[in-house]
Parts: structure tokens; C-alpha cells; sequence
């Protein structure tokens, strides 16, 4: 069976001439042999109308009334369509999240996908019917209307075409399936058009890298319909309602893809930035403040702390402009037991680069300081992912930085994948072929996913400290480190009392060489600056999916090491990794603890 998830955004379902067009789109593929599944989000602006009415009756609203409300929109929005299908002669159906049996926890305004039954959708289809769901909503256990947070409709359309696609009612009779994102922009860019011009639509992007974009700003679709997509493997498509335009695919990540270093680039303008200094640097502390946030409900977006100079340690991280004072307040008792200080910076924005090609390919993140320090941008904070770099600069920054970020890369260049065809390319296949895996992932549809972790002794750290706080002493270091054609790993850089502290970690073999690369500049860097190298750490990585929009798993494992009295000197958080970097000589505990927390061992 070829089926299609069709996908309509709010706009592609504001007005009646739209509903139209939505409707004929969903009936042009089924008359090309296909079944058609339709996940709809509100009409328009609906749903922060309805936000609105109810803020003028309550201040704080019952939350389960609350999902009630905003429920109806999409209710309004199936109804509408599947009056449209009628008029055009086909069959068509609305069903509410209830009623094809959407099961989901009990989080009202947040609610996670548990389980989907399939039945009542199969049946319809078989009856020849396109089957149109409401988006965003579902229900708990008691039968209560729950929604999965903003813009969760995306979450919706690639959850159905997740279990459809691995439909144990089926009978091994597999389904070919795609899912189809219909919404005002006709794909995912390079960047954002908008803000540079000469950005180019991509025609594939992986599954990874459309995380780590969309948690870097880029903000096309809902992160957890990605999560979804990778999980379940689940092809998706991003293209425009109103044109014929192909769009980008999203898909698992094919070996011609890791040629180029970076794949785009994205701007996350309003964020502030926290650093705590003069902590001890104890097992823990890391743990005590993350909870102290965590606690306000506040999610922390980048992270550097670094390792200790003279008893003390200091952390650095950011979180959302508005959250800044919140942010703050959550601190103060702690940083008065502590006798630490709190700074801060309300006017910054992030900037980062994301491709699979970095993985393997080094002097990337030299690429990136030099396209920066040529317009004297300085860094505030740098941290990295696997697959991920990014930098903090001066909020007046942020949009020289990304185009010069963007221009350093050649994004703009038509590329194979980006504005010219992929030779020889069909569709990537995912490799999801562990039924007992499968099962466990459909009865718990979102639940964390924590597939492995591992140890890796292979690293050393290179910190370097007092450097002047200017722009271009990254790129002057980190071009001396690529000039030996030296992969760096890690990079964490936190900026204290006006002196940033940096660490990478490069593999134990060339720790040496990477340390004299460095002390041949060390001149340029400033007056003050330190350089030690230090052979004896491990890095415990725990791989999965949804590692930071379920924001436990982080406190987790920070709980966990800090139980056992465990120090971490760096860390490195990503959507599908976490890394820590601890002593050698407790790795393997390390590791171990980890494993019984995420029941792997
Ligand atoms: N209508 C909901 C919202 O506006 C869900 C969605 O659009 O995906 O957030
Ligand atoms: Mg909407």
C-alpha cells in the first residue's frame, strides 16, 4: 500500500480559497493510487485567539480547560476540509484526536505521544475514504482532550505516518510512506532567506541536521516531529501549499552528505547569557544549579562549564532573553551559599554552523573563528556538538556574523544537495529492523530514547586560560592547531570576570604536538595566557534521541555523577548527544552508573 501523510499548516488552512486548495491537493493523490492520510493545524492565527479570550476571563486558566479550548481549533479546521473533499466528489472523513485513539500522558499544554491505534484509520481507508485528523490534540488514559505544545502538529502527521508505516496489524504487509509538510516556505534554506538573500533551498537534509537546526533557530518545523522521523524512520517533506515547487527532504543521513563540512547556518537572536564564577569545583555543583533553573521551568540552551583553575570552577550558559531575570532570581540563594558570583548578559545572540561533514573533516571550527574575527567579532561562548558548532556574540553581531558565517562556508555556491542534483541518489533507506526495538518504541511512542553509551580514553585536553578577551584569538589558536591537521573534538569557551577559558580536546596522539601548535602563539593571545595539556580524562558519551527537548535526561545524568561523587570538567550537550568529560581513573564508573540510571547495563 502507498500511503501519504499530507500535513496543512495554519495558513494553508486560513480561509475558504485555501481549505479549497488544501482539499484538491489531498485529492490529487489519491487519485494517483494513493491512500491519504490529512493532519490539519488550526485556521490562521485560531489558536492564539483562543489564548487570548481565555486570558481575558482567567488569569490562569485550568490547564485541562485550557486543552479543551485550544482543541477546537483543529476541530474547526477538519470539518471545514472534509466538507471541501465532498463538494469536490470524493469520500472523506474528520476524525479528533480522541477518535482515532491518540493516547498521550497526562501533561495538558505539553503532552507526549504514548500510544496511536491504527484501526479506526485503517478501516477508513479501506473504505476508499481520505482520512483527515486534527493536529496537536490527543487524549490521556481518563479520556481527557490533552495537547502536545505549539506547533505540535507537525508531531502529529509524522507520528501517523510512524505507525502506519510500522503497523503490526498490517501483517508484514508493509506500507510505503512519506509524510508531507505543506506550509508557507517551499523548503528548508542554507539559513534563513529573508535575512540573507542568497541562501539556497536544500534538496535533502538528515535527520540529525534538521535537529540541530531547529534547535539552533531554524525554526521550519516542530523539533519533535523530527525526533519522530528519525526514530521510526519516516521520509518527511517540507514544501510550500501554494506552489508545485519540490521542497527538502528530510531523511537518514546518506554518505554523500558528510563531503561538505557545514550544511546551514542559523541565528538565534534574543539570548542571554549566566556565568557563576568561584564555584568550588566539586562533584555536584553543576547538578545543584541546572536544578535550580530546571526547577522555574526554564530550559538552558547552550552550556560551557570548564574545568577548574585553583580550587574553583566556573559555568557558563544561556537561556531564552525573557527568561533572564527569572534566571537570576532561581540563582541567588545558591550563589550566596556558594560565595560565587553571578554575571550576566542580557544582549547577546547565538550563532551556529551544523553539518555531518564535521565530524570527520578538521579545521572547520577555525573556518568559522577566522570568517569572524575578519569582521572583529569577538566570541563570548563556544561550545560544541558532534555535529554542531556554536558561538555567543554581541547582539549587534548576530547578523554580520551569520552572513559572514554563511559566506565563509559557500553556502551560497550551488552544491550537490543544494540547488544541483545528487548523482545516482534515490531516497535513503533507514535501517530500523529490530522488531523487539520497534515494539518497545511503539508502545512508548516518545519516551526517551537512550541507545548506548560510551566511554572514550582516546582524548586529551588542552586548556588555555588568561587570554585576552578579543576578537580573533580563536581563530589565531585554532588555525595553529589546523595548521598540524589536528581534529578537535570538543571546544568549550566561557567568558569569566572578562577573561574567557577555553578547552578542546584533541585525540591523545596528538596532544603533544597540539600543545607546542599552541604555545607557538601563545604570544599573540595576550600577556596572561596559560597552557596546560592533561592526558588523563574520559569522555562518557550517552547517545539517543530527544536528549534535550526531554530536558531530564541531562539532570539525570548530572544527578547520577554527582551521587557518586563523580567531578565533570567540561561538557558538550546536543540533541542526540551528551558528553562529559571526567577524570581517566573514573571513566569506567563513570560509565557504568550511567548505565544502571538509563537501565542499559
Ligand atoms: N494550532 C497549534 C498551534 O498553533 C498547533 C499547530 O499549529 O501545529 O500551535
Ligand atoms: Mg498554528
Amino acid at each position: 500500500m502507498r500511503l501519504v501523510v499530507q500535513k496543512f499548516g495554519g495558513t494553508s488552512v486560513s480561509n475558504a480559497t485555501r481549505i479549497m486548495a488544501a482539499a484538491r491537493r489531498a485529492i490529487r493523490a489519491k487519485q494517483e493510487g494513493r491512500k491519504v492520510l490529512v493532519v490539519v493545524s488550526a485556521r490562521g492565527d485560531k489558536t492564539d485567539e483562543l489564548i487570548e479570550l481565555a486570558q481575558q476571563i482567567s488569569e490562569h486558566p485550568p490547564a485541562r480547560e485550557m486543552d479543551m479550548l485550544l482543541a477546537t481549533g483543529e476541530q474547526e479546521s477538519i470539518a471545514l476540509l472534509a466538507m471541501a473533499i465532498h463538494t469536490l466528489g470524493e469520500k472523506a472523513i474528520s476524525l479528533t484526536g480522541a477518535q482515532v485513539g491518540i493516547f498521550t500522558d497526562r501533561t495538558h499544554g505539553k503532552a507526549r505521544i504514548k500510544e496511536i491505534s491504527t484501526e479506526r484509520m485503517r478501516k477508513a481507508l479501506a473504505e476508499e475514504q481520505i482520512v483527515i485528523v486534527a493536529g496537536f490534540q490527543g487524549i490521556d488514559e481518563d479520556f481527557n482532550i490533552t495537547t502536545l505544545g505549539r506547533g505540535g502538529s507537525d508531531t502529529t502527521a509524522v507520528a501517523l505516518a510512524a505507525v502506519m508505516k510500522h503497523d503490526p496489524a498490517a501483517n508484514g504487509n508493509k506500507h510505503e510512506i512519506a509524510c508531507e509538510i505543506y506550509t508557507d516556505v517551499d523548503g528548508v534554506y542554507t539559513t534563513d532567506p529573508r535575512i540573507v538573500p542568497e541562501a539556497l533551498k536544500l534538496d535533502y537534509i538528515s535527520y540529525e541536521e534538521m535537529l540541530e537546526l531547529a534547535s539552533a533557530g531554524a525554526s521550519v518545523m516542530h523539533s519533535r516531529s523530527i525526533e519522530f522521523a528519525m526514530k521510526f524512520d519516516v521520509p518527511v517533506q517540507v514544501r510550500s501549499s501554494f506552489s508545485d515547487v519540490e521542497g527538502t527532504w528530510i531523511v537518514p543521513e546518506s554518505p554523500w552528505m558528510t563531503e561538505y563540512p557545514v550544511c546551514g547556518v542559523a541565528l538565534v537572536k534574543d539570548e542571554a547569557r549566566v556565568a557563576i564564577t568561584g564555584v568550588p569545583d566539586q562533584p555536584g555543583i553543576s547538578h545543584r544549579i541546572f536544578q535550580a533553573v530546571a526547577a522555574k521551568n526554564i530550559v538552558v540552551d547552550m552550556i560551557a562549564q570548564n574545568v577548574g583553575t585553583g580550587g574553583k570552577a566556573s559555568i557558563g550558559f544561556t537561556v531564552p532573553a525573557g527568561e533572564l531575570r527569572a534566571t537570576l532570581t532561581a540563582l541567588q540563594p545558591l550563589a550566596q551559599e556558594l560565595q560565587a558570583t553571578i554575571e550576566h548578559d542580557a544582549e547577546v545572540s547565538k550563532v551556529s554552523i551544523v553539518g555531518v561533514g564535521m565530524r570527520s573533516q578538521s579545521g572547520v571550527a577555525e573556518r568559522m573563528f577566522e570568517a569572524l574575527a575578519n569582521e572583529n567579532i569577538n566570541l563570548k561562548m563556544i561550545t560544541t556538538a558532534d555535529i554542531k558548532i556554536s558561538v555567543l556574540v554581541d547582539r549587534a553581531d548576530g547578523l554580520q556574523a551569520l552572513r559572514a558565517v554563511h559566506r565563509a562556508f559557500q553556502l551560497h555556491v550551488p552544491r550537490p544537495g543544494a540547488g544541483l542534483p545528487v548523482a545516482g541518489q534515490s531516497l535513503p533507506v533507514g535501517s530500523l529492523r529490530d522488531l523487539t526495538a520497534l515494539k518497545q518504541r511503539l508502545a512508548d511512542m516518545e519516551g526517551i530514547l537512550v541507545s548506548e553509551i560510551k566511554l572514550d580514553t582516546s582524548q586529551g585536553r588542552i586548556t588555555v586560560s588568561g587570554m585576552a578577551d578579543e576578537a580573533g584569538n580563536c581563530h589565531r589558536l585554532f588555525r595553529a592547531i589546523a595548521s598540524g591537521g589536528i581534529n578537535v573534538d570538543m571546544i568549550v569557551q566561557n567568558l569569566t570576570a572578562g577573561v574567557p577559558e577555553l578547552s578542546f580536546s584533541v585525540p591523545l596522539v596528538h596532544l603533544e604536538e597540539a600543545k607546542k601548535l599552541a604555545e607557538s602563539v601563545l604570544t599573540e593571545l595576550g600577556p596572561e595566557t596559560r597552557i596546560t595539556a592533561g592526558a588523563k580524562i574520559a569522555t562518557v558519551n550517552v547517545l539517543g534521541v530527544g536528549m534535550r527537548t526531554h530536558t531530564g535526561v541531562a539532570r539525570r545524568m548530572f544527578g547520577a555523577l554527582a551521587a557518586r561523587g563523580i567531578n565533570i570538567s567540561m561538557i558538550n550537550t546536543s540533541e542526540v548527544r551528551l558528553s562529559v568529560v571526567v577524570d581517566r581513573d573514573r571513566g569506567e564508573e563513570a560509565c557504568n552508573c550511567l548505565k544502571e540510571e538509563f537501565q542499559l547495563a
